[in-house]
């Protein structure tokens, strides 16, 4: 066995109250992979509440347990577990008000910053649910089909159903071994992934009437107003990106989604050479190299011409070099 396994059993041997918490703004990778965590540990016996400070999404709230997601950490708990986290500011909960220090950070983002007693990252994982399988079978923790149903649907939206470059030959494994398990393939990719409300299309088609190009930078905003217009009830982009991300001869995409409050999400893919990440990590963000975020005080405008300025900075030498 690992040995950053071995310390996770011997923190789970000694524990037997565990808050679980995830990000904020949370995905079907945090949602998932807390609830397929809590589940498992449950099953064992263990006394486990799940937090997820901005709630639950719609579209994620068929999983088995989501209706038990609570907003806030319990007063008391003697190991807090954090999933899917990069670092410690995405829990939405500052640092002073907590009691202590996570014990364990369970993770695949190469930004990682490890801020827990014991760190498991693994950035090569396609998803938080995919390291979590690995350790629940190694430690020989329960599997059922409510673990696996969470831990699959973690894994199908974080590489947008198994087509992003980090889905390795060990990803279709463990998707295979949780399907084996009872978990409903291609109802969690029609609920999690691939069905959408009439709002959201609206909104889309808001954002999609707003699409930019500059050589292979691609961008869009999505306004107050749009969400308003449309209304189309999250914060989000609605998975927008996702669809830019499918047109041609593009390298970096980009969605800008203003917030209340004098804010701007910002969210980037691009194609394997530019490194989303760092970009997004300048602005206080973070994410993969292919996929990053980050909000950003300022206007639309004005956070638009510093994102895009900054983009096109690092995408020019790309484009040379590829010359
Ligand atoms: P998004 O563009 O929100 O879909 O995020 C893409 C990736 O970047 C995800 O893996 C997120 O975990 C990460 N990410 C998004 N926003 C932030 C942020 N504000 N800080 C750190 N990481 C982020
Ligand atoms: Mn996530
Ligand atoms: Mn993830």
């Amino acid at each position: 066995m690992k040995p950053e396994f071995a310390e996770v059993r011997t923190l789970f041997d000694r524990v037997s109250n565990i808050a679980i918490i995830s990000h904020l703004r949370p995905d079907g990778d945090a949602i998932g992979s807390l609830l397929g965590l809590a589940r498992s540990l449950q099953l064992t016996g263990k006394r486990v509440t799940c937090v997820s400070v901005d709630g639950v999404p719609e579209k994620l709230r068929f999983l088995p347990g989501a209706g038990d997601i609570q907003r806030k950490l319990p007063a008391e708990f003697d190991a807090l577990i954090v999933v899917d986290v990069s670092n410690f500011d995405r829990i939405g909960i500052p640092n002073e008000r907590l009691p202590r220090k996570p014990d364990l950070n369970i993770d695949h983002h190469p930004t990682n910053t490890r801020f827990a007693v014991l760190n498991l990252v693994e950035p090569e994982a396609s998803a938080s649910a995919e390291i979590l399988y690995d350790l629940l079978l190694a430690l020989g923790f329960p599997l059922d089909v409510d673990v696996a149903t969470s831990l699959l649907t973690g894994m199908i939206t974080d590489t947008i159903g198994f087509r992003t470059a980090n889905v390795s030959a060990r990803t279709l494994k463990v998707a295979a071994e949780l399907v084996e398990l009872g978990a409903p393939l291609s109802e969690i990719y029609e609920l999690s992934l691939y069905r959408r409300s009439f709002e959201a299309a609206r909104f889309w088609g808001l954002g999609l009437s707003k699409l930019e190009r500059q050589d292979a930078m691609l961008w869009t905003t999505l306004t107050l107003n749009d969400r308003h217009r449309s209304s189309y009830p999250g914060r989000d982009d609605a998975d927008l990106i996702n669809m830019l991300t499918t047109i041609e001869d593009v390298e970096v995409t980009i969605v800008f989604v203003e917030q209340d409050g004098g804010k701007v999400k910002v969210s980037w893919r691009s194609r394997s050479e530019l490194d989303v990440a760092s970009l997004a990590d300048t602005f206080g963000g973070g994410g993969h190299h292919m996929a990053a975020g980050a909000i950003i005080t300022g206007d639309l405008d004005s956070v638009k011409a510093k994102v895009l300025s900054a983009t096109k900075a690092v995408l020019d030498p790309v484009m040379e070099m590829g010359k």
